[in-house]
């Protein structure tokens, strides 16, 4: 009696049933938001901290849900990998962010790079559904290096030769690799020997209270160190203010990222705000 009890208790908890249902709800329309072109996907400026130009930008998706409005993609993201509706966004949003980046180097800047998030899921997927992005890029007459894929720690914790090929492909093609949310993780430093990574964004936990007497400021500077001997540029996420900025242009951080340059905003709002700054 005891134990159900207990059962009963959390069936009914309040609280984890709207959770729970709230997650079944966007699991369900999930599967429609594509068709229904509920998706969208915004850019987000990185910045070279030593120059001010605006180099690169992150792609990042966006959910307009008929009813719930916007949805963050932490909290759709990890639906979409377990229904495994990643495959199908995370092509769909590489594919908008290809067509970004053709046009952003035809009629801005030659060098432009859109960098896409790649889930591990993607990299596990063996179902060769669509044309690996190497083959894609070709296609549209794109260089490798116009696009970077940005993985997490996650995925290299994976020994797996599938994995290893893919990356392989990548390198060979020319797309660059950045190491997300970089100090979060678990995996060990010599990952970033081993797999060759052209960038590390160190996680914005690390730049929030970013000042000049802060802890954060030493971890900052030892991997940007680490990183410039490796041969590894860095990102700096979650840049807010000028005082961070500042900081991390001083320690000889590669590039910044944050609200203190802009929001992710619709490629229109981008060409408004960094078309001139692209031709700079
Ligand atoms: P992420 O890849 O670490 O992306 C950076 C997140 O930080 C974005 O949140 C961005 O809007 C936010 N951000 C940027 N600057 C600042 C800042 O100055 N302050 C603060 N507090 N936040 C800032 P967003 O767009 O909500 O995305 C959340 C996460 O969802 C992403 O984290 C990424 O893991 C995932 N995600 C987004 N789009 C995609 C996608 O197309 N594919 C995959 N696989 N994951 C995605
Ligand atoms: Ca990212
Ligand atoms: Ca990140
Ligand atoms: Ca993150």
């Amino acid at each position: 009696a005891k134990a159900q009890g207990r059962n009963r208790y959390s069936f009914f908890d309040p609280m984890m049933q709207a959770a729970a249902q709230r997650r079944q709800h966007l699991a369900n329309d999930l599967h429609s938001a594509l068709a229904e072109q509920q998706l969208r996907v915004v850019y987000q400026p990185i910045v070279q901290l030593a120059t001010g130009r605006v180099v690169k930008a992150e792609a990042l998706v966006r959910w307009q849900h008929p009813q719930l409005g916007l949805v963050s993609p932490s909290e759709f993201i990890p639906i979409a990998e377990e229904t495994g509706l990643i495959i199908t966004i995370g092509e769909w949003v590489f594919l908008q962010a290809v067509r970004q980046v053709k046009h952003w180097r035809e009629n801005y800047c030659r060098d432009f790079q859109i960098s896409v998030n790649k889930s591990p899921i993607q990299f596990q997927d063996k179902n060769l559904h669509y044309p690996a992005w190497p083959e894609q890029l070709k296609k549209l007459g794109l260089p490798g290096q116009s696009i970077v894929v940005e993985i997490t720690e996650g995925l290299l914790l994976e020994t797996d030769r599938f994995i290893d090929d893919k990356f392989m492909a990548f390198r060979d093609a020319g797309l660059q690799v950045a190491l997300d949310d970089f100090g979060t993780g678990y995996s060990s430093l010599a990952y970033l020997k081993k797999f060759d990574i052209d960038y590390l964004k160190i996680d914005q936990s690390f730049v929030r209270n970013l000042t000049a007497q802060s802890d954060d400021k030493v971890l900052c500077e030892a991997i940007i160190v680490m990183a410039h001997k490796l041969g590894i540029k860095v990102i700096a996420e979650g840049v807010e203010t000028e005082g961070q900025c500042g900081l991390l242009a001083a320690m000889g951080c590669d590039y910044g990222q944050g609200y203190w340059f802009s929001k992710p905003v619709a490629p229109e709002v981008f060409e408004g705000l960094f078309g001139r700054a692209f031709l700079g």
